[in-house]
């Protein structure tokens, strides 16, 4: 059984019909990479899968249970954790403060705390400004406060929504390296990415969206070479 099974999902804005008949599915270890254009609906597709969109039509499944008519918070609860595009961390907030938010579905407290300290010591630049305000961490310290965040609710599914962006190229292989880490310690990973090569380099299997559906799918190593992906990626 699958741990994200999404089948013939689709989701409308209004008259915009944004992903259209899209099966999907993500394998417990595993890291699912999702490419495409601007606009191919990659961001939809894991605001389906988090709960913060209501499909049109389709179904979702995670670890064989009925997502479609789950609220949010409950998905999390379940398991599903996101870290959101332009990582949205609260900007006013200390960075302490962020990752506490992490865990507000959680009930644990002498836990969370031990769990906050792990971050710290995955991510040390986080713990020296514990005290600062998150609006004034750089682009990649925000990044990784906001998968700090994600994690604090212990989810078994991260959801990424472009890791990489905007982010010097060294960060970005410092972020990727810890995705990596993270996955050898058991988190399975939806990613969605613009950087398609770097994604397919660090991730198990690839679905190539174009105009709300996806056109290519396969094992990443395979799909990395291949002339039609890099012509559909590059939307030509
Ligand atoms: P990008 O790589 O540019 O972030 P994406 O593949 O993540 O793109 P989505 O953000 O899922 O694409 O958008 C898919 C389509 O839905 C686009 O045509 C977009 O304009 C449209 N769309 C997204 N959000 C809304 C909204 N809130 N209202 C109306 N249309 C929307």
């Amino acid at each position: 059984m699958a741990l994200l099974d999404i089948e013939h999902l689709s989701v409308n804005y209004g008259a915009i019909q944004a992903v259209r008949d899209l099966s999907l599915t993500v394998q417990e270890g595993e890291i699912v990479t999702l490419i495409g254009a601007n606009g191919a609906g990659k961001t939809t597709t894991l605001r389906a899968v988090s709960r913060l969109l209501k499909p049109r039509g389709g179904t979702l499944r995670f670890a064989g249970r009925d997502l479609t008519r789950l609220p949010p918070d409950e998905a999390v609860r379940l398991g599903i954790a996101q870290s959101p595009e332009g990582r949205q961390v609260l900007a006013r907030q200390t960075v302490h403060d962020n990752l506490e938010l992490g865990a507000y579905t959680r009930r644990d407290h002498a836990q969370i705390h031990a769990d906050i300290e792990q971050q710290y010591d995955r991510f040390p630049r986080l713990r020296e400004r514990r005290a600062q305000p998150a609006g004034t961490l750089s682009g990649g310290e925000q990044q990784m406060l906001a998968i700090a965040r994600a994690l604090m609710s212990r989810p078994k599914l991260l959801l990424l929504d472009e890791p990489s962006l905007g982010l010097a190229p060294l960060v970005v292989l410092e972020i990727f390296g810890i995705l990596r880490e993270l996955n050898a310690q058991g988190v399975t990973m939806l990613l969605v990415e613009q950087n398609a090569r770097l994604a397919m380099q660090h991730s198990h299997r690839t679905y190539v969206m174009e105009a709300g559906q996806v056109t290519f799918t396969g094992p990443s190593d395979q799909l990395v070479n291949d002339e039609r992906v890099l012509h559909a990626y590059l939307g030509g």
